[in-house]
């Protein structure tokens, strides 16, 4: 094999290669460019939808929105009550109820939310069990990372109510030193 005649080939594939890097930075960060402007107008037009009373374009623009923005917890608490306010007919509100419940998820501090969970699981007469099987001990929980009492799908429920978990709560529940739970739980404190 003549090493003159490989020398430039292999100059020729390094020098392309380097190239076709740079190509590639160069489209990645155009592409984030473009979904950062896509997404700021995603918000204008959600705006000025809600401004004008069209909540079903508000509603789905911010739908997109969260499609490229995931994790802006705001833009998640403003669709939540969009969804409240638009979706009125019954088989639409369970989705309502999915929408807030990761609403609150994203803002696990926030007490409106948490108390409009609350408000959608006693509306559709929601067992308190999370899509993993998991029971919690009450609607205003909402989801499972902040208390749960083992697995319903595994255990099943009498085993569970009568399990040291559920039987601990109750315990503390009716002692003067409630779960960590319940300390700010506006049932707990009667301004429910
Ligand atoms: S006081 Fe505790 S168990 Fe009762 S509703 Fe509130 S969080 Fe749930």
């Amino acid at each position: 094999m003549n090493s003159h005649n490989e020398k430039p080939k292999v100059r020729f594939l390094v020098g392309f290669m380097t190239v076709l890097d740079l190509c590639r930075g160069g489209i990645h960060l155009l592409h984030r460019v473009q979904m950062g402007r896509n997404a700021s107008s995603l918000l204008d037009r959600a705006r000025s939808a809600e401004a004008g009373g069209n909540l079903l374009r508000a509603e789905e623009s911010l739908s997109l929105y969260l499609g490229l923005k995931r994790e802006d917890s705001s833009a998640w608490t403003w669709y939540a009550r969009l969804t409240d306010e638009r979706t009125k007919e019954k088989r639409g509100r369970e989705r309502v109820f999915l929408v807030n419940e990761e609403a609150l998820r994203k803002n696990p501090d926030d007490r409106k939310l948490e108390r409009r969970c609350a408000e959608l699981a006693i509306e559709l007469e929601r067992h308190n069990i999370s899509y993993q099987g998991l029971a919690m001990p009450c609607c205003m929980v909402a989801t499972p990372d902040r208390i749960q009492l083992g697995s319903m799908a595994e255990r099943g429920a009498p085993a569970i109510w009568n399990g040291p978990d559920c039987q601990a709560f109750r315990d503390q529940l009716s002692s003067d030193h409630p779960p960590e739970v319940c300390r700010s739980c506006s049932i707990y404190s009667g301004t429910f």
